[in-house]
């Protein structure tokens, strides 16, 4: 069996495509949903992210707001940024991107954000809301995925899900996701025995480990669905670089249904959903349609 690759970069056009006719009905009405973008220091991949997030929102027609800060920026600075984006009527969206500088403590910056305008998902309101399951907003990462898994499965209920990873980000919201599809899950991490065979069981197979190629073909239930989460960049012996997920995809692709690749599949997915979760809190925070 060769597996279907389901294609994120497609559906995530597809997602922008039906962003950019919400915000145009929303402009129509006099409202035009921001999104500001906080970038500490200068780390390469986050000003890339940082970046492409930026294009892709005016690309949908929506404004676009952008602060680099310098890499010593201290806490209090940064806060009264928070501060004063939670304010601006314009501003429907903050993200604040990670990693930051050690001298600042992402938690407290994360609770500082008006949970209205979190489209990342990360405020305790928000991982509350959505583990209790009365709204809230999702985290991108796990949105997307869950968007992923919805264009190849649409009934899920009944379906054993694994997840591997348990951070606040990916891994657990994942996880309360699949939950709420009606799966049994599965949380596995650095300290399950047996990953292999707790892997096997899955119909439903999440890897968010950040751990190159981690997940063997041999792992891969036969006809699960495989969601790779996992961007790392590796060198080969002529020192070419390039990204690789947390699943041996040419190995997994022989066993599984389907399976995102990487890059292309969860990737393109994360921003197209930050654009989706920034349309939504200005629908719910302006009143619009
Ligand atoms: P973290 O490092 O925060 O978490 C990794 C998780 O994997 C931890 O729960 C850890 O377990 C577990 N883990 C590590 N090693 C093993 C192992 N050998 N066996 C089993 N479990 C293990 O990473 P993130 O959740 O932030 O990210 C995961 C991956 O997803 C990374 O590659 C990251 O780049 C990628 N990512 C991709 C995004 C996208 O847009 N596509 C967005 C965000 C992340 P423990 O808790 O026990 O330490």
């Amino acid at each position: 069996m060769t597996a279907q690759i389901i294609d994120g970069k497609a559906l995530a056009s597809q997602l922008r495509a039906a962003l950019a006719h919400d915000v145009a009905k929303l402009v129509s009405k006099g409202i035009r949903p921001g999104l500001a973008v906080v970038l500490v220091g200068d780390d390469p991949a986050s000003q890339v992210y940082v970046r492409s997030k930026a294009k892709q929102t005016v690309e949908v027609g929506m404004e676009s707001f952008e602060y680099r800060l310098a890499a010593d920026t201290t806490e209090a600075d940064l806060l009264a940024v928070v501060d004063k984006l939670n304010t601006n009527q314009s501003v429907d969206g903050i993200l604040v991107q990670l990693p930051l500088p050690a001298q600042i403590d992402a938690d407290k910056v994360i609770r500082a954000i008006d949970p209205a305008k979190d489209v990342d998902g990360f405020h305790p309101i928000n991982v509350g809301l959505t583990t209790i399951g009365a709204g809230g907003i999702v985290p991108c990462t796990p949105l997307g995925s869950l968007m992923l898994l919805r264009a190849v499965r649409s009934d899920m209920s009944g379906l054993n899900a694994v997840v591997v990873g348990r951070s606040n980000i990916v891994g657990k919201p994942v996880a309360q996701l699949l939950l709420k599809e009606g799966c049994t899950v599965t949380i596995a991490h650095s300290k399950s025995r047996d990953l292999p065979a707790i892997a096997r069981a899955a119909d439903i197979l999440v890897a968010a480990v950040g751990r190159p190629e981690m997940i063997r073909g041999t792992w891969i239930k036969p006809g699960a669905i495989v969601i790779d989460v996992g961007i790392n960049r590796v060198t080969d012996e002529t020192g070419k670089s390039r990204l690789v997920g947390d699943v041996a995809f040419a190995e997994a692709i022989e066993v599984a249904q389907a399976i995102t690749p990487v890059p292309g599949g969860v990737g393109p997915m994360t921003i197209a959903c930050l654009l989706k979760n920034t349309v939504e809190a200005a629908r719910v925070r302006r009143g619009g349609f």
